[in-house]
């Protein structure tokens, strides 16, 4: 017997496009990908009658919380909801709220040392970390060839938040990390107008979880996206625009990547499946989708459909931070400048851009594997990951298209207690995911461990 595992009688998407193939699995890679390979030369055969094979997801955009004394399972937790979900790795953001010590907020060095420190042997998939640069840090500049060193290769900044950096300090991060080969990821909102939108709310006594989006309308994203990517051709940087949620932000990408800038864009399944009526609601309703950007209209929603399909938009990934209900979520009354920004969405990445994207004819299957595997190994530095060809991690999803089920936070497994799609019907289902050819889910159940995760050291790439 030549090969581990025959995964057979599937369809293999790649961007490319799809076939009739078996799979081939030895060790940890992928060893053939051919029509008809003899069962015989195969210590294992999964049958995949029916089913597309899948490279597994790439979540490039998390904000998982490292364990605590407190709650000790809460990583590996949130790892294993992702390969439920058919990610097979993920990476996190390490900002102040997901478990980052006070100390070691000081240094982007000791934020990256303390996060790769406290993770290890925690994860069930594979996972690496986006080193998060505050205007807290003491010269973060001067710490990013350590970092990059460490297989950190891509940083996110913040144009707005109390530890957003200002657009001096945001020309020098774009052009540091340009000049190592790294990627500065970029939280673009203007500033200016977000506290001119804030105090506006406030005046007029508009303090509810709904006005949240009132705040920081479609404008103030455009705004600051077009001023992130005037400074990254200063820089002449490469920049990734993350949660893109609007259609004029759309428009101001698609117009600097005609120019032939190197600037790259991400967006979030919540603006892809969710929109502004949400809001409407009971405040308790409304509270669940305080997240920054909020989510838009139907207009929004049809324009990110649009700029996915066209290449304008490069990535989806999930913008995952597992606020709880009866914690972060709680709604006590407080302005919604007090409520906690963000949504659980780890473990149904696949799902809602398969469903919502593929089944309803938006995005081409293809293009789904696209930007949710192999454009994310390739811009996040991962050359061993992100499709199906022979050499590469066996990281595998067999997964169901004919299946329909709804989503409920009851079937669900990541830390958070609600999901943002509660109720909703959707197609398909995962049924089986390899990670470096180990099965980490099987008939729909873990199987996995914990600590079988490996850490990425991510390298640089020419963008
Ligand atoms: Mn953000
Ligand atoms: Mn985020």
């Amino acid at each position: 017997m030549s090969f581990d595992v025959l995964i057979r009688g599937g369809t293999v998407v790649t961007p490319s496009g799809s076939r009739q193939a078996d799979v081939a699995v030895q060790g940890s890679r992928i060893a053939a990908v051919e029509a008809a390979i003899p069962v015989e030369s195969a210590g294992r055969v999964v049958d995949a009658t029916g089913l597309l094979v899948l490279p597994g997801v790439i979540d490039v955009h998390t904000h998982t919380r490292i364990a605590s004394d407190a709650e000790p399972d809460r990583f590996f937790q949130d790892s294993v909801a992702a390969a439920y979900g058919g990610t097979t790795t993920f990476l996190s953001f390490n900002n102040p709220g997901t478990g980052i010590s006070v100390a070691a907020q000081g240094r982007l060095r000791d934020g990256v040392a303390e996060w790769l420190d406290r993770t290890v042997g925690d994860s069930a998939i594979d996972y690496g970390l986006s080193a998060v640069i505050t205007a807290q840090q003491a010269s973060p500049e001067a710490d990013l060839a350590w970092a990059v060193e460490q297989g950190v290769s891509t940083f996110k900044a913040f144009m707005v938040f109390d530890f957003g950096v200002d657009e001096a300090a945001l020309g020098r991060l774009l052009a540091g990390t340009a000049s190592l080969g790294a990627l500065l990821e970029i939280h673009c909102e203007d500033r200016a107008m977000l506290e001119r939108g804030i105090a506006a709310q406030m005046a007029a006594r508009r303090t509810a979880p709904r006005h949240h989006a009132d705040s920081r309308p479609p404008e103030v994203e455009a705004s600051g996206t077009e001023r992130a990517i005037a400074l990254a051709a200063r820089a002449r940087a490469p920049m990734y625009a993350v949660h893109v949620s609007c259609g004029d932000a759309v428009a101001t990408i698609r117009a600097a990547k005609v120019r032939g800038e190197a600037v790259f864009a991400e967006t979030c399944p919540h603006f892809l499946a969710l929109d502004s009526r949400v809001y409407e609601g009971t405040d308790d309703e409304a509270m669940r989708y305080v997240i920054s950007p909020p989510l838009r209209s139907r207009h929004d929603v049809d324009a990110l459909w649009t700029g996915l399909a066209d290449g304008t938009l490069d990535v989806v990934a999930t913008d995952h931070v597992p606020d709880r209900l009866a914690v972060e979520k709680r709604y006590t009354g407080q302005p919604f400048t007090e409520i906690s920004n963000g949504a659980p969405g780890i473990e149904t990445l696949l799902a809602i851009v398969y469903s919502e994207g593929v089944a309803k004819g938006r995005i081409t299957l293809e293009r789904m594997v696209d930007v949710l595997s192999t454009t994310p190994a390739r811009l996040f530095g991962m050359p061993s990951k992100g499709v199906i060809e022979v050499g590469k991690d066996a990281d595998l999803v067999l997964f169901d298209p004919s299946a329909a089920r709804i989503i409920r936070a009851a079937d669900l497994h990541h830390t958070s207690d609600y999901t943002p799609y509660e109720g909703m019907a959707v197609r398909g289902a995962v049924r089986h995911v390899l990670l470096r050819g180990q099965d980490v889910i099987r008939s729909g159940e873990f199987v996995g461990r914990r600590g079988f995760g490996r850490y990425q050291e991510r390298s640089i790439v020419s963008r």
